[in-house]
């Protein structure tokens, strides 16, 4: 492989800045892919900043990447040269424990091997991720696109997509079901197109009223003010499920009071401070509080095809390389509609 360029994080504190490395050799089963686009998930600027206290520098990140194969290994059979892959935020695990032979490779008892900062199983360096020209990849971690939709706005699916896509169709989530989003950002926004398109009445709950206007038109059937303690009172005991996509912490005691019997609260968002909440709002409904993490190669794949078949993808704000350091301080402040995505021919 030759050399690669992207952006790197070279502590907590920098900025993301220009940075050169060297990938491995891609082996037999591996592909070589030029990067086209890359989304900035969330987890980008939480990993960036160290804020979940695990991160390793230099660091490149990104996780929601597509590209152009440059070349494939001879013993590659879903790739040729030429063609579109998508890699998301597994690119390896141990492959033969249960949960990996049973296509959850993001619950590998060994740990999977994530995109970026994490050590590769290969070679024992360390992951760069898709803020770059290129990325290697075993054929079994990476994807194919469907052919109709944009590849740009594909990008966020490989991880926002995945994430809520995974706990919705796990839960359920359909016709006759009364479903809660929480959070309009780069997650919310594709969970409340799906859920939309499953079939549920979906309620979307958001800090910002002026995002109700795109609720409604991405879907939602209505759109809760949180900090509104009447209009959260009106759905009190009233969802079958719902899906928290928020990224700083919040108090989920909120939404366990809008839960029916039986019902469940999923967290997907992962604030830096992992929220507290009250024991007997979950017993006096038997209620549940779950987490969900992407999904297995498997249902990403079947997620995918799910968008190219009800042409869903994320609506994202393109940007170029070097406008990733304000586009992490407008993602804090709320400021994207709804997933920045960075075009990689800009990198220079
Ligand atoms: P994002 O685009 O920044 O969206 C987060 C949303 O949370 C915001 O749009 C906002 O929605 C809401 N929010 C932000 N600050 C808030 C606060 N102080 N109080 C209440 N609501 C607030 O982020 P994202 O990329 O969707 O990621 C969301 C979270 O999921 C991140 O923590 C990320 O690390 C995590 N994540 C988890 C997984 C997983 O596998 N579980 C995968 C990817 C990402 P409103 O303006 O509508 O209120
Ligand atoms: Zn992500
Ligand atoms: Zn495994």
């Amino acid at each position: 492989m030759p050399s690669s360029k992207g952006y790197a994080a070279l502590n907590a504190q920098s900025p993301l800045a220009p940075f050169s490395f060297t990938r491995r050799e891609p082996g037999p089963t591996e592909i070589a892919v030029e990067i086209l686009y890359c989304g900035v998930c969330h987890s980008d600027l939480h990993m960036a900043r160290n804020e979940w206290g695990q991160s390793m520098y230099p660091l490149v990140p990104g996780h929601e990447i597509v590209g152009r194969v440059l070349s494939a290994g001879s013993a590659v059979k879903r790739f040729k040269a030429g063609e579109i892959a998508a890699i998301g935020v597994i690119v390896d695990s141990c492959r033969k424990c249960a949960p990996c032979r049973h296509g959850e490779e993001h619950f590998c008892k060994e740990g999977a091997t994530l995109t970026y900062a994490n050590v590769d199983r290969v070679d024992g360096s360390i992951t760069m991720g898709g803020y770059a020209n290129n990325y290697v990849v075993d054929e079994r971690f990476a994807h194919t696109v469907p052919a109709n939709l944009d590849l740009a706005a594909v990008a966020p699916l490989l991880c926002a997509g995945i994430t809520t896509y995974s706990p919705l169709r796990h839960w359920k989530v359909g016709p006759g079901k009364k479903v809660g989003i929480v959070g309009l950002g780069g997650l919310g926004h594709m969970a409340l197109k799906f859920a939309h398109s499953f079939g549920a009445h979906v309620v979307q709950f958001t800090t910002n009223l002026r995002k109700r206007e795109d609720a409604l038109r991405l879907g939602a059937d209505e759109v809760v003010l949180s900090s509104d303690p009447e209009a959260m009172k009106a759905h009190a005991n009233s969802f079958e499920f719902i899906l928290d996509c928020v990224s700083a912490p919040h108090p989920v005691d909120d939404y366990l009071a809008l839960l029916k019997q039986d019902a469940t609260l999923c967290l997907v968002g992962l604030p830096d401070k992992s929220p507290s909440f009250s024991v007997f709002n979950l017993i006096g409904r038997r209620a549940a509080i779950a987490g969900s993490m992407i999904g297995g190669m498997p249902e990403t794949q079947e997620m995918l095809d799910y968008c190219g078949a009800h042409n869903i993808v994320s609506d994202v704000e393109v940007i170029r390389m070097d406008q990733v350091n304000e586009a992490f301080e407008r993602m804090l402040k709320q400021d994207v509609k709804y997933r920045f995505v960075i075009d990689m021919s800009t990198l220079g």
